[in-house]
């Protein structure tokens, strides 16, 4: 039950109960009214009738008092009301109740006043006689026959009262059924009324607990139909904006997720309010388990939060490197704002960006820079002191200015290949060059590569041997693999004592994927590369043994031109050695090379 349709029922039961209460009050007095009325008129046409038909006697006769008495007593039989005959003077002279000679004269009554000056008066009053409330109706009459005075009929109001009792008793009855009825209907008005709001609180509710698909199904006209109407729109236009907040909250969501950059937002309670993914990825963190909580839990990364302090501390934009350690050592950008909205401080804004490679690049540049100019240094300072020394004239003996000129020759050779080398490598590493692919006959190609370095091998007495599958293709550049294979054989044969041996291995591998590979191992039994430079040789200008590879004519840059070749064909290199023993070098370069896009 809901209160207010309980109130408002009681408020029309009320109503109908208060009406209906009145109403019977109203009908009862007209009931009572129009009783007596009735009473009357009938006690009147009975004194008229008397009147017409009685034989009088005359009244001043010494027997009129019995005879009078003894008619009152016949007449109150039939009529069952009582009769009394009185005088003009007022003198009782016969009544059916009550000696007339004991009773006190009449002329004052009321109803007897009324008779006298109208014909009927009649009066309602209690009778000290009879001891009741009576009716009395009082007729003037005379007759020829000696009579000349009032026939007044009265009659007890018990009945009358007793009539109004029963109807009373029936109007009660009525006014009970009528108003279970009422309290049926004006549960039923009440409900009617109170429903349709009911459902529109109900809706109301599920839209507070945020609900938005709750609508009011109503098609009234009236102003509840308006009211759903309203709430309606409302939930249309709540659904409408969230859907627009949704839609917001998405698409900043997903330019936060795919930012490269990190972010890391500090609210002004020095919480963090909210981290990226790229920040996750870069601090090792969770969103879920560190938004809410202080940056000082970030600790782990300490120079980092250090530096978090100080812009939340002083609020001001940060442009600053930090190194970080966990997991893997990086070098992370940080730059900070503070965020303003309507003058009054937010928080702090981070945006972290990993720089590692870059600076690792830069590195890589200058450090490249600063090894060139020492290499070219080294042999164009040599031309130019040899130069000097003929020019000076104090050479005179032609051996030793040939030597001098050969050794002139020399450098220029080795800065010649050095140019030649660096041109190379710049020009591989910044990707100009294009990988001119064809079918190469492997036993044709290393044919012709053995061949070309033999007599090098020859002259240190080194046996040169190559084991190729017959038939094998490979799908590469030629020139290229020519460069590669040219430089890790004159290496090999360059770290080989005289001699000992250089061979060339080819076979043809299917890995477990399905592709095809065919991997060729360059060994030799030379002098080996310790084991802590084995993992730089692939880094320009790095030699194990400077003295030793100048004198060999080595530039230090061979290879990495060959690991960038190899790249290049989509392969790997690797190596293996062991001191005073020899090295192999191993390529695994893919049989077919993709078509690039
Ligand atoms: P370089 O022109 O000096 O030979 P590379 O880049 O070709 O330069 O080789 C780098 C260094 O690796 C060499 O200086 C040498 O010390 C070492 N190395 C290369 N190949 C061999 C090998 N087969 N045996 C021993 N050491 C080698």
């Amino acid at each position: 039950m809901k209160p207010f349709r309980v109130r408002l029922t009681f408020i029309l039961i009320a109503l109908i109960g208060i009406s209906m209460i009145g109403a019977g009050f109203t009908m009862a007095q007209l009931f009572r009214d129009s009783h007596i009325n009735a009473l009357e008129e009938n006690m009147s046409r009975e004194i008229n009738l008397l009147s017409g038909t009685l034989d009088f006697v005359d009244m001043e006769a010494p027997e009129a008092v019995a005879y009078y008495t003894q008619q009152a007593e016949h007449i109150a039989k039939l009529t069952d009301s009582r009769i009394t005959f009185i005088t003009k003077a007022g003198r009782v002279i016969g009544d059916s109740e009550k000696n007339p000679l004991e009773m006190d004269n009449h002329s004052t009554r009321e109803e007897e006043i009324l008779a006298a000056e109208d014909g009927v008066g009649r009066s309602i009053r209690y009778s000290d006689t009879l001891d009741r409330k009576m009716l009395y109706v009082a007729g003037a009459v005379s007759s020829d026959q000696g009579f000349d005075g009032y026939i007044r009929l009265s009659m007890g109001l018990d009945a009358v009262s007793e009539g109004l009792n029963r109807a009373w008793l029936y109007m009660a009855g009525v006014l009970v059924l009528l108003f279970m009825a009422a309290t049926l209907v004006s549960y039923k008005v009440a409900s009617s009324m109170t429903s349709p709001l009911e459902q529109i609180t109900r809706v109301a509710r599920r839209i507070t607990d945020l609900d938005y698909d709750a609508r009011v199904p109503m098609r009234r006209k009236d102003e509840v139909g308006q009211l759903a109407t309203a709430i309606n729109a409302m939930a249309d236009s709540l659904q409408d904006q969230l859907k627009t907040i949704r839609d917001n909250e998405d698409l900043l969501q997903s330019v936060l997720d795919n930012m490269t950059g990190g972010i890391l937002m500090i609210n002004a309670e020095e919480k963090i309010a909210l981290v990226n993914r790229a920040t996750e990825k870069m601090l090792d963190i969770s969103n879920s388990e560190v938004a809410g909580h202080s940056y000082r839990e970030l600790k782990r990364h300490y120079e980092l939060t250090r530096l978090v302090e100080e812009g939340v501390s002083n609020k001001q934009p940060i442009h600053e490197e930090r190194t970080i350690y966990n997991p893997g050592e990086r070098i992370i950008r940080l730059d900070a704002v503070p965020m303003m909205q309507d003058d009054s401080y937010r928080g702090m804004l981070f945006l972290l960006q990993e720089v590692t490679e870059i600076r690792r690049l830069e590195k890589m540049r200058s450090e490249f820079v600063a090894n060139v100019s020492h290499e070219l240094k080294t042999p164009v300072a040599a031309v130019k002191g040899f130069a000097e020394t003929l020019l000076g004239g104090g050479v005179t003996d032609e051996k030793t200015a040939r030597s001098f000129l050969q050794i002139i020759y020399d450098e220029n050779e080795r800065l010649n290949r050095l140019i030649g080398d660096i041109l190379e490598l710049s020009k591989i590493e910044s990707k100009r060059v294009q990988l001119d692919c064809s079918p190469v006959h492997l036993i044709d190609f290393f044919d012709s590569v053995l061949g070309t370095i033999s007599k090098v091998a020859e002259k240190k007495n080194i046996s040169l041997s190559a084991e190729v599958p017959e038939e094998l293709f490979i799908e590469g550049d030629e020139d290229k693999l020519r460069q590669i294979f040219m430089n890790l054989l004159s290496n090999a044969i360059n770290y080989t004592h005289e001699g000992g041996s250089v061979k060339v291995s080819v076979i043809n591998r299917v890995k477990p994927d399905g592709t095809e590979t065919v991997v060729f191992t360059v060994s030799d039994t030379g002098m080996g590369i310790p084991r802590k430079d084995l993992p730089r040789i692939f880094e320009r200008f790095y030699r194990v043994d400077k003295a030793r590879s100048r004198s060999s004519g080595g530039t230090g840059l061979g290879l990495s031109i060959v690991k960038h070749l190899v790249e290049l064909h989509r392969g790997a290199i690797s190596v293996q050695s062991e001191l005073g023993i020899g090295s192999s070098f191993i390529l695994e370069l893919p049989l077919l090379q993709e078509e690039k896009l």
